[in-house]
């Protein structure tokens, strides 16, 4: 079910697993064709599995099966490989990268607060790992016409920000970490309900693992041993005895 919600806003970017699902003569058919060097590709038909394009999809269904959210709501601690299909040549862009998040479920008053917090403790995580970055609000890339019509609104409304780093360029930094209020859209999909009945609001702060490692072997070099100490002994790395 998450790749209905994935679908309607990114279907450009899912990533749908196939398989050769005939009979045993129709799987040889398909291998020998494959053996020809033909195509093969015309047997395979969709499973069931579709690869999760961000940490905190599967939560939400998750949540709604536990019932109301309790007055001082819900944290989770999440993390995914996730896949999205653009492909890149860039470092920086994955087809499948890691993925680390807590999402927030509750009323929106404390939903604000966690995200309210999330844009300060963000800022000194990145500060204490030494990065060079600025916040800014951004949209996600939604697919369509409507889609854009969509990304707009959530850039006025202020819906997302990212914790941005200029590995490439300044014009062009990557963002590493990122921070969605989606209002009550999953609390209506899926039917979460807080503790006053009304659709319990969420929010999640993603970080890109993968991204946060090329931004710190570009900040402090490829040489782990010359990193700075303070950002070795936040790390929990081995003292060191050069
Ligand atoms: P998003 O849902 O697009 O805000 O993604 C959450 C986080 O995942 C971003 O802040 C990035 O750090 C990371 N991320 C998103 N897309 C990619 C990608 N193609 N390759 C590596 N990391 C990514
Ligand atoms: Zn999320």
């Amino acid at each position: 079910m998450a790749h209905h919600v994935f679908g309607q806003s990114f279907p450009n970017l899912l990533g749908c697993v196939c398989g050769l699902h005939g009979t045993e003569n129709e799987i040889d058919v398909a291998v020998g064709r494959f053996d020809a060097g033909g195509d093969w590709t015309a047997a395979l038909s969709p499973a069931d599995l579709v690869l999760s394009p961000a940490a905190c999809y599967p939560v939400y269904p998750i949540a709604a099966s536990r019932g109301p959210v309790p007055a001082e709501g819900w944290l989770f601690d999440v993390a995914a490989d996730c896949f999205r299909r653009e492909p890149s040549r860039h470092l920086d862009r994955l087809q499948s990268f890691r993925m680390r998040e807590y999402v927030c479920i509750g009323s929106p008053d404390h939903v604000s607060e966690f995200r309210e917090r999330w844009m300060m403790l963000a800022q000194e995580v990145a500060s204490d790992l030494r990065l060079t970055f600025r916040i800014d609000y951004a949209s996600d890339p939604f697919f369509g016409r409507v889609g854009r019509m969509k990304a707009v609104s959530q850039q006025q409304q202020a819906l997302k920000f990212e914790l941005l780093v200029p590995l490439r360029s300044e014009e062009q930094p990557t963002a590493c970490m990122s921070f969605n209020y989606h209002r009550d859209h999953f609390g209506v999909t899926w039917g979460i309900a807080d503790a006053s009945g009304e659709p319990a609001h969420t929010a999640c702060v993603a970080f890109g693992m993968d991204r946060l490692a090329v931004a710190m072997f570009h900040t402090h070099g490829s040489n782990v041993a010359r990193w700075p100490t303070a950002v070795r002994n936040l790390l929990g790395f081995p003292r060191n005895d050069r």
